[in-house]
């Protein structure tokens, strides 16, 4: 039988940058290829699914565990582009990481719900994006999104990027779909990191954005992409 491969932009081990795995040695296994087109995307490299090398699930299971090993990490981060458009990849490779005692992370755009199901048991952490139209530039995925963030609470946190052209009732959606779906899954905010084309919410608006958050919901922070602060990728 044929063995399976999925485009691999590349694999490294970091500390996370965002959410609430942030500061924790991880290895990434960064898939190429997007189902979406954020104005924001700061994964240029990783959006062309045909840019990247093929690689096979041995392959990449041997990589991942060699970094882990020498880097110290018990956790890894599939993450994109969109991993989720690669599940059949990901349901052959993460019992081989599991077997090597891995955490498995997803990090994810939070919009391919069946193809999430397809992998959901063999996951321990989903790092879900809620893309707000006003700050991707692109229409909203809301029907998506609420499937995605009902199909496994327990595991999920949500993250939200604020640019300077976020808009307050697309924020106020994402929170009363949070507060309807999952009320006490960890919702992050993100004002997004400036560069060229994108700038980030006023201090105002993100202090604005957190009392409305959280005034529904449990367990909300403000957290700034922490990679570019400290130097690492
Ligand atoms: S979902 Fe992520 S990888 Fe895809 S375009 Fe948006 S920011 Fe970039």
């Amino acid at each position: 039988m044929k063995e399976l491969t999925a485009p691999v932009a590349e694999i490294f081990c970091s500390l996370q940058g965002e959410g609430l795995y942030a500061g924790q040695r991880q290895v990434f296994l960064r898939f190429a290829g997007c189902n979406l087109r954020c104005g924001y995307c700061d994964e240029p490299a990783a959006l062309d699914g045909a840019a990247a090398a093929p690689m096979t699930t041995a392959e990449a299971a041997r990589a991942v565990i060699k970094l882990a090993r020498s880097g110290k990490a018990g956790d890894v981060s599939l993450t994109g582009g969109e991993p989720l458009l690669h599940w059949r990849f990901i349901k052959t490779l993460a019992p081989l990481l599991k077997q090597a005692g891995l955490r498995l992370h997803l990090e994810t755009n939070g919009v391919l719900h069946a193809e999430l199901r397809r992998v959901l048991p063999l996951l321990d952490v989903i790092a879900m994006d809620i893309k707000l139209p006003s700050s991707t530039g692109a229409k909203g995925c809301w029907t998506a999104h609420k499937k995605f963030l009902a199909a496994a609470p327990e595991k999920t946190f949500v993250k939200v990027v604020l640019t300077s052209k976020t808009a307050m009732p697309d924020f106020e959606k994402a929170v009363r779909l949070a507060a309807a779906c999952a009320p006490a899954a960890p919702f992050f905010i993100q004002p997004a990191t400036a560069r060229r084309g994108v700038r980030p919410p006023g201090a105002r608006f993100v202090r604005e954005a957190c009392c409305l958050a959280a005034s529904r919901l449990g367990n909300v922070k403000v957290l700034p992409q922490q990679h570019p602060l400290w130097g690492v990728k």
